[in-house]
């Protein structure tokens, strides 16, 4: 209403809600008049652009059909089935719960526009689970108009009081303990084995590694971001900078500083099972697992002087 664009993304939704409503996607066009059919060309399989010794793509394979009708696919399933429960389940990582669209979205195989009047002719869900569904892909919009408007973003605190933060000495092995899955806490080396294995990563244990590696660690939150950027199938740089400087606390609309995840209490509540953590860390055994590489209350507490102090002298 003002002219200047949103930094929260709660009035950002309710203004996207209160409409008008998203255009129409617009269909195919019929023909394509740009010339290529007088092109003439090798043969895109005549390159063997597939891995095959070794084949690296295994864990891939499972997780994604790339192209269009793979997208529409996964949309169509997700909406006859997981839809329903989604509010709560889809922060259940050991639960295949949330509709891994996120890297045909990223590809351009599939449209939020056809996404949002995709999910409208959902007719017995519950409303309130096709709903949080749609803020999810509106906080993919969010990530895009805050790049937009902020191109900083992609490099730089967007909360400059930040800048005074020590997170300039980077402690490589720890860096790699965190990067392979080796930091003694499982649900973090469980999701980082996720990611490593098949380009992907359940939300919520994306939220649970992102704040081990910057609040735990003390690593920039850049680090974490690059390794991500190399690993992710649907990786964005809109949402993935979002994600990051959420997870830091340097973000508009960010997690405070203060608030700092417990690894054991965020098992304890999303996989009270332990069935994620069995599928990506098989060794896992409650009593003789490796050692944290750090404590987790030292780390904490660390953490919040920190951080403390390095805003205070910020703000004068
Ligand atoms: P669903 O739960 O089915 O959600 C539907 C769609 O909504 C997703 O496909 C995605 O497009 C969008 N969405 C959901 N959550 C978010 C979110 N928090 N921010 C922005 N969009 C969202 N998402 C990416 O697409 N690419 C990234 O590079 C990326 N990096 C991230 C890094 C961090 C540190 C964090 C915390 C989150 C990141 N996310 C990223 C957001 C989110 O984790 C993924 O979009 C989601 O896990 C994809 O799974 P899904 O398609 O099953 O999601």
């Amino acid at each position: 209403g003002g002219g200047t664009p949103f930094k929260v993304y709660t009035p950002f939704w309710r203004a996207l809600n209160a409409g008008p409503e998203p255009r129409e996607p617009i269909a195919a066009p019929l023909k394509l008049n740009d010339g290529s059919a007088r092109l003439v060309s090798e043969r895109l399989e005549d390159w063997n652009p597939l891995p095959i010794h070794p084949n690296w793509a295994g864990g891939m394979q499972n997780e994604w059909t790339p192209g269009e009708i793979g997208a529409h696919e996964r949309l169509e399933v997700f909406l006859d089935g997981p839809v329903r429960g989604y509010a709560d389940d889809r922060n259940i990582p050991g639960e295949a719960s949330t509709s891994k669209l996120s890297p045909h979205l990223a590809f351009g195989e599939i449209t939020p526009f056809q996404i949002w009047h995709g999910s409208r002719s959902v007719k017995d869900a519950p409303a309130r689970d096709v709903e949080v569904f749609r803020k999810e892909v509106a906080w993919r919009e969010f990530a895009h108009h805050l790049l937009f408007f902020f191109p900083k973003l992609a490099t730089k605190n967007f909360n400059a009081s930040f800048d005074a933060f020590p997170w300039g000495a980077t402690d490589p092995v720890k860096l790699k303990a965190w990067q392979t899955g080796q930091t003694g806490y499982p649900i973090v080396d469980a999701g980082m084995r996720e990611l490593n294995e098949t380009g992907f990563i359940h939300n919520r244990v994306r939220m649970i590694v992102a704040s081990f590696l910057c609040k735990h660690l003390l690593l920039d939150w850049r680090l974490g971001e690059a390794y991500f950027a190399e690993k992710l199938l649907d990786f964005d740089l809109a949402a993935n900078n979002g994600g990051w400087q959420w997870a830091s606390g340097s973000g508009c609309d960010a997690a405070p500083y203060f608030r700092i995840f417990n690894p054991y209490l965020q098992t304890k509540k999303f996989d009270p099972k332990l069935e994620y953590i069995k599928k990506w860390v098989p060794e896992f055994q409650e009593f003789s697992y490796p050692k944290p590489i750090v404590d987790h209350e030292f780390a904490r507490k660390r953490c919040l002087e920190v951080y403390a102090k390095a805003l205070k002298k910020e703000n004068g």
